[in-house]
């Protein structure tokens, strides 16, 4: 039995659980404990832009799902993508960049009452996970810049976040007279699906750097990540090291108790090789703390 502290612990390694591991663990303050039940990322299929085809389908990286024989499909049942590897479902999607609609913002806020879902509430957020191309231009030789910014485009991007957006490197003569051809018939051209306002016939933005694609596990630092696996659970932890305020208990039944016993010595055995040194992690809630490597005491629920 032994039990080990964090101030946060997420369960899953996917497009929210590494942002959010981003975000708690990039101030060293907070002791973070991210549960992955896939493999790690290091798959070649994962970075190239092409590999999702070879993600999807692969017991590597997808957990292989299916839909329900459906009538409507004459009984059959279809394929359903799901990402299963650092990254989660990012590691094998198409790449594209695209909000929704800003009605369909506004429509959630009106029917759940929450004002924060409006899509003027929305926007800070996307802003803040964002890194977008056309605004690297400042740290950029004159010659190198994309051309200048309009007030609306900074308005409704950001950059330095997480989320790489890019232009995609493909174009083709066929799609090019498919544009040309939707203008012909009145849909107007657009260089940005993400302002709120989706209309219009255009190449979509990526989440791509330099034709590499960019997964939601791509921007945390390795500096702050130790990894770890249990091969035979199946259950993959990372976690990002910083002092322990708040201790927290974590009671699972992944992969059943040898899986768990497996994963929480895991977690004793980081604690020890890793725990930096903190008053903090003295507080009253960590009754059981003890000085040295092991100030988060491992003791564990099974
Ligand atoms: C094939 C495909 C193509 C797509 N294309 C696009 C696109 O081009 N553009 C776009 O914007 N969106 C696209 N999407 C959708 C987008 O990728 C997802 O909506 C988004 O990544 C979901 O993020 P999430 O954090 O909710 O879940 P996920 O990213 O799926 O993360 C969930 C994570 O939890 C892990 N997990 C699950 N159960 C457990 C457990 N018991 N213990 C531990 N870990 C667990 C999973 O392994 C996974 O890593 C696509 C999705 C797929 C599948």
């Amino acid at each position: 039995m032994s039990d080990t502290q964090f101030d946060y612990i997420i369960i899953g390694g996917g497009t929210a659980g590494a942002l959010l591991c981003n975000r708690l663990s990039a101030s060293g303050r907070y002791r973070v404990l991210l549960v992955e039940a896939g493999r790690k990322d290091d798959y070649h299929w994962i970075h190239i832009p092409v590999g999702y085809l070879y993600c999807i389908g692969n017991p590597r990286t997808d957990w292989l799902y299916h839909t329900e024989p459906d009538a409507g499909l004459n009984g059959r049942t279809l394929r359903y993508p799901r990402g299963k590897t650092l990254g989660g479902c990012s590691s094998i999607n198409g790449m594209i960049y695209m909000r929704g609609q800003s009605r369909d913002y506004d429509q959630w806020a009106q029917l759940t009452g929450e004002d924060e879902w409006r899509w003027e509430h929305c926007v800070p957020d996307f802003k803040q996970h964002e890194d977008h191309y056309k605004l690297d231009s400042a740290s950029l030789a004159p010659d190198k810049r994309q051309g200048p910014i309009s007030s609306e485009f900074s308005q409704l991007h950001g950059h330095g976040g997480e989320w790489r957006v890019e232009k995609q490197r493909l174009r083709w003569d066929v799609l090019d007279a498919f544009s040309a051809a939707a203008q012909e018939a009145g849909i107007p051209a657009t260089d940005d699906f993400n302002r709120g306002d989706n209309e219009g016939v255009g190449y979509f933005e990526v989440n791509q750097r330099s034709g590499m694609k960019l997964a939601a596990w791509g921007k945390m630092s390795s500096r702050r990540v130790s990894w770890r696996m249990s091969s035979s659970t199946g259950v993959r932890a990372r976690m990002a090291t910083s002092p322990t305020t708040v201790s927290l208990s974590a009671s699972t039944t992944l992969n059943g108790p040898t899986g768990l016993r497996r994963m929480l010595s895991w977690m004793h055995a980081s604690s020890q090789v890793r725990r930096p040194r903190s008053s903090a992690s003295q507080s009253p809630s960590s009754p059981n703390s003890r000085s040295t490597s092991a100030r988060a005491r491992a003791s564990a629920v099974g």
